[in-house]
């Protein structure tokens, strides 16, 4: 799957393949897999399969890049909103064929973002990745605490970011000590849930992350609150993380 994408901080999204299995409380109400359900793509789950989309599907960054050259912009492609690219059941292979794509679309910034980074030291190859901001979502403290660390130890990319969405609990995006270097997220993105069902996030919690980022100088970016509901007027900050000219 391939399109221009109507995910705000995003110009394009981009799906290698499809398929995913649900780790983590904020996966409860997973999209990707009503999708699947809903147009019969793949089964969801540790049994379930991964489908690699279309070799036309593939050609599409390519497109995007030459399209780009010149621009006064980097496109961003978000990869992947209907999978997993750090997921223990997708084989190597398909991956080593991504990482080939990113590097052959150096016009491009790909985003990817993860709910696994004790994936990282194993699955993303020794860069530098110049093209490359790595994420990762915490819905709430306990997922920050965690994956956060993780995350912040890779030293291979020129920008880290949270994604704060679903945000189901609250959050402060502290900074960790990595080797002899005091780490904050460049950039955070908050979002509230949406759908029928959707789990409230107050807007003290957006505030409350916010603050923090300021005293971070963490980019932040005010997505959307719960059920796509009206941004509060001191929320609506959507700031994107400083990148040096490469
Ligand atoms: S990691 Fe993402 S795609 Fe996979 S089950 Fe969780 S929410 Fe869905």
């Amino acid at each position: 799957m391939a399109e221009n994408s109507k995910i705000e901080w995003t110009d394009h999204t981009f799906n290698p393949w499809i398929g995913c299995q649900k780790v983590s409380p904020g996966c409860d109400r997973c999209y990707a897999e009503s999708l699947a359900k809903r147009y019969g793509w793949v089964e969801w789950g540790p049994h379930g399969e991964r489908k690699r989309t279309s070799a036309a599907n593939w050609k599409k960054p390519r497109q995007w890049a030459a399209a780009a050259r010149g621009a006064s912009r980097r496109p961003r492609v978000f990869c992947a909103s209907l999978a997993d690219v750090f997921d223990n059941q997708v084989p190597d292979d398909w991956r080593k064929d991504l990482f080939d794509l990113i590097a052959a679309t150096p016009e491009l910034d790909w985003l990817l973002l993860t709910k696994r980074p004790e994936n990282l030291v194993r699955m993303f190859p020794t860069g530098p990745w110049l093209n490359v901001w790595l994420g990762t979502t915490c819905e709430d403290q306990e997922r920050y605490d965690r994956r956060w660390p993780l995350l912040a130890a890779q030293s291979n990319v020129p920008v880290r970011f949270i994604s704060y969405e679903p945000a189901i609990g609250p959050l402060v995006p502290h900074g960790v000590v990595v080797g002899n270097v005091f780490r904050t997220p460049d950039w955070l993105i908050c979002g509230g849930e949406s759908g029928h069902g959707a789990r409230y996030m107050p807007a003290e919690w957006a505030e409350q992350a916010m603050w923090q980022c300021e005293v971070n100088m963490t980019a932040f970016f005010m997505k959307q609150m719960t059920g796509k509901k009206p941004i509060p007027p001191q929320l609506m900050v959507r700031e994107f993380p400083h990148v040096g000219a490469r």
